[in-house]
């Protein structure tokens, strides 16, 4: 959407000249339809658009092409006009007053521009974006250059007496019908030129079209079969500016205000009076409440739909983070802090769930009791921290050996449990010596140059029908690991049956 704050480099020539074809064009076309019967005003000189669209896009050479541009299109006028007063070399004085209004249009255009620019610099975005933007764009970029230039122009004309002086009042009419039109120009075709520079045009361009088209005909009937039909198009135009927003707009009011000229200027419609001077004032009028209103309402719509989107990526953004946080939660309740293995609540859940499980489909079900031996001596002899690495390194040693079903945890301090779900004991023995060979082997661990050997104990007990709770079977596990280390450590024992346990 932002445009950049630097001038453009000098266009290519192709680019150039199809700017140029576009200003002598649209001008044309202003003059054709917008020729006040007398006294040769345009009533919206579009041009003045295309020359501000020019020098923003062509940066500096862009004066020489609205001279030119210009030039071009004051020759035949000037002409016309030599020759119906007689002058004897009517085309060769034309060419030498072309020059005339050619300066004062590019020196407009350059005024605009740079009312532009000065916008884009202070607000760091081009202008009509938001409805903050618009007393500017009417006044500093639309009006303004076109009041200074148009005064200018008219003063020049009258001196010369190419409008011939009557009365004050008419004079001053005429001139505010030239910086009327020049503004009109410049308020119509800027903001069809923005939203094509930020994308919306081409993408509203054929939703918009059934939209264009009803406009057009509620247009042509109310100036050709009944005026008041004309005020269909506020409904009209209010959709298009909620719907399509300053893209839908900008052509919306380009195809009324052209239809609305050209049927002013053949006399038909709801603006015409005796006198085509406030014919054409009426229209402007008209035509200026209808603009500027809609461009407050589109660009209140452009600042809603943005902040609608805001809040939507906001509220994705929070979610997100929220999703995270319980994530992160959730492994903070479920996970031991050192060794990253599940931790002593997490694994009695699992724990209680397993045993429903087993019980309720008749499978068997084993659990391990595991013990660091002489853990002590690790902490006394190499320092905490060394202890801490034996403890990772159990763990990690551990999970590389075991199923995804079983379930590790640590128990606390240097004691962990294991649930093996679907084993019966015999299987719990032997995954049990599987742990205890791989720490004994595998559990390497290097502290400050020396190398740490451990060994570990393990109780094994499998559930029973009269195992009446968790803790009574890891009770049974317990006296089995430490029957392991009375019988000398780094071995496994399993648990007495449960019978024998609680006679003893
Ligand atoms: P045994 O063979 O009889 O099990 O001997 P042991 O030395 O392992 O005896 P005991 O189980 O009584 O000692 C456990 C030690 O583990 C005591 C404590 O300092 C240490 N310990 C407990 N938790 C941690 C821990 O998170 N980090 C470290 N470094 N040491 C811990
Ligand atoms: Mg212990
Ligand atoms: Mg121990």
């Amino acid at each position: 959407m932002k445009q950049a704050l630097t001038f453009p480099s000098p266009p290519k020539a192709a680019t150039a000249l199809l700017l140029l074809i576009g200003y002598i064009g649209i001008g044309f076309l202003s003059i054709q339809f917008a020729i006040l019967p007398l006294g040769n005003f345009s009533v919206i000189w579009f041009a003045a658009g295309c020359g501000l669209v020019i020098m923003l896009e062509t940066g500096r050479f862009g004066i020489a092409l609205v001279f030119l541009g210009s030039y071009v299109l004051n020759i035949p006028t000037y002409y016309v006009y030599l020759n119906q007063a007689g002058s004897k070399n009517a085309f060769l004085l034309a060419l030498v007053s072309g020059v005339v209004p050619a300066a004062i249009d590019s020196w407009q255009s350059a005024m605009a521009a740079k009312a532009w620019r000065n916008s884009v610099r202070r607000n760091h975005h081009a202008p009509l974006q938001a409805p903050v933007d618009l007393p500017y764009f009417w006044l500093q970029i639309c009006f303004i250059p076109a009041l200074i230039s148009m005064s200018v122009w008219h003063a020049l004309l009258t001196l010369s007496q190419i409008i011939p002086y009557t009365s004050l009042a008419n004079n001053l009419q005429q001139m505010i019908l030239l910086i009327m039109g020049d503004t009109a120009g410049l308020f119509i075709i800027a903001p069809i030129y923005s939203s094509w520079k930020s994308g919306s045009l081409k993408s509203n361009f054929r939703p918009i079209l059934p939209y264009l088209a009803l406009l057009c005909a509620i247009v042509a009937l109310g100036f050709s079969l009944y005026t008041y039909l004309m005020m269909l198009i506020l409904p009209v135009l209010l959709l298009v500016a909620i719907r399509f927003r300053l893209a839908g707009t900008a052509l919306a009011l380009f195809v009324v205000f052209t239809l609305s000229i050209i049927g002013s200027t053949y006399h038909f419609g709801p603006f015409i009076n005796k006198n085509s001077m406030v014919s054409f004032v009426n229209l402007q009028l008209f035509l200026f409440c209808v603009g500027l209103t809609l461009h407050y309402l589109a660009l209140l719509q452009e600042l809603l739909n943005q902040s609608h989107i805001q809040l939507e990526i906001e509220v994705a953004n929070r979610t997100e983070a929220l999703a995270a946080a319980n994530q992160r939660l959730k492994e903070l309740v479920t996970t031991d802090e050192l060794t990253g293995v599940a931790n002593r609540r997490e694994w009695q859940r699992r724990c209680d769930e397993a045993i429903i499980y087993a019980r309720r489909y008749e499978q068997p079900l084993s659990i391990l009791l595991i013990d660091i031996d002489h853990f002590k001596e690790v902490n006394d002899q190499h320092g905490h921290l060394a202890g801490d690495l034996t403890l990772k390194e159990l763990c990690r040693v551990c999970t590389t050996e075991l199923r995804a079903t079983d379930s590790f945890a640590r128990w606390g301090g240097e004691e962990f449990v294991l649930l093996l779900p679907g084993t019966v004991q015999a299987e719990a023995m032997l995954a049990g010596n599987k742990l205890r060979l791989a720490i004994e082997e595998q559990a390497l661990i290097k502290f400050n140059g020396e190398t740490i050997k451990i060994t570990i104990s393990i109780g094994v007990a499998m559930l029973e029908d009269s195992d009446s709770s968790l803790d009574h079977l890891l009770n049974r596990a317990d006296q089995a690991m430490y029957a392991a280390k009375a019988a000398g450590r780094n071995q496994v024992q399993c648990a007495l049956s449960p019978a024998t346990f609680t006679s003893r």
